[in-house]
């Protein structure tokens, strides 16, 4: 039989913030490591030693910036590849493609509305869980008897051996950010991050956006290639070597206005249904209810308009250095 569910005070809370109460009464403090490289590194030449935040001993594989406020994850390129085509999309499309100054400015907004989404999934903590430094053993003995309360609907809790903490429901471990994430949904590549509880609205505003944004350019392309084509009397090359930047956005916004709505049909299926990528691809709710589902309307806001919960991990705070024994 189950250990009880929810303890005394815990009635009329949500299993989100029971689980991280629970969590942090595990985690004591961070502490690092003695590694003598690491202290002079971070200490000046005065000998006057420098805060030592935990961002700079991160265990996982993610890259912060700006002292830790902005979190990426481990490999930037994709996100650099994203930003870079959107921009170079819209430059093409405002220099050769339109001659309409007011179709001009509404793509660049609709390029800034894009990457501004874009850097809200990809710089910030997509619910990445604490580790726990100190009760690893102790832990994994209670592992199994953990249970928490879904919805009427009793779930166990997964054992994560590399971040040793009892995971809460809807949570993996991303092989490639080397954290594990609240509401795991995908890592997603041409992001560079987790998708995940804190940047799942930020996801599916991008890929709206991005889908209105390059069925914009798309749209006004057409029209500005077919009238070139009906100047050319309909023959291709002759059209394309007149306005190769316009045939080449053209080519480039079908290709991603394609992808783009089926990704946002997928997605609005999932939110709907309050389903993760990864829940849908396992199956999981095959044979069984989903304990999440809370209707059309309610799963529509809890995934876009509910407040989001504060990162459960501060990078900023401080850590000792562990005295060498
Ligand atoms: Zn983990
Ligand atoms: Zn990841």
């Amino acid at each position: 039989m189950s250990s009880p569910i929810r303890q005394a005070g815990e009635e009329n809370r949500g299993f989100h913030e029971i689980f991280m109460d629970r969590l942090k009464k595990h985690i004591d403090e961070y502490h690092v490591p003695y590694v003598p490289e690491l202290l002079r590194h971070f200490s000046d030449a005065s000998s006057t030693p420098r805060k030592l935040r935990l961002y700079q001993f991160w265990e996982g594989n993610n890259v912060f910036f700006f002292r830790g406020h902005m979190i990426c994850g481990p490999d930037p390129r994709g996100f650099l590849l994203t930003a870079f085509s959107i921009v170079l999309s819209a430059w093409i499309f405002y220099t050769y493609s339109t001659d309409s100054q007011m179709v001009s400015f509404a793509a660049v907004f609709l390029a800034a509305c894009v990457l501004g989404s874009l850097t809200m999934v990809g710089a910030r903590d997509p619910g990445i869980l604490p580790r726990n430094k100190n009760t690893g053993r102790l832990e994994e003995e209670t592992a199994s008897k953990r249970v928490i309360d879904v919805n009427g609907v009793e779930i166990k809790q997964k054992y994560c051996n590399i971040c040793m903490i009892s995971r809460p429901p809807r949570s993996c471990h991303c092989t490639i950010c080397n954290n594990c994430v609240e509401k795991f949904d995908h890592h997603c590549p041409w992001i560079g991050q987790c998708i995940g509880l804190r940047n799942y609205r930020y996801y599916i505003m991008f890929v709206f956006f991005a889908l209105m944004f390059f069925t914009y350019i798309l749209i006004f392309s057409w029209r500005k290639a077919e009238s070139l084509l009906s100047e050319n009397e309909y023959r291709f090359f002759p059209t394309l070597a007149d306005a190769p930047e316009t045939m080449a956005v053209l080519l480039f916004s079908s290709v991603s206005a394609f992808f783009l709505g089926g990704f946002a049909i997928f997605h609005s299926y999932l939110l709907t249904r309050n389903q993760t990528s990864r829940e849908n691809y396992k199956q999981r709710y095959r044979n069984c209810l989903n304990s999440h589902d809370k209707g059309f309307l309610m799963n529509i806001k809890e995934a876009l308009f509910q407040k989001l919960p504060p990162s459960g991990v501060n990078f900023r705070e401080e850590v000792r250095a562990e005295t060498q024994s």
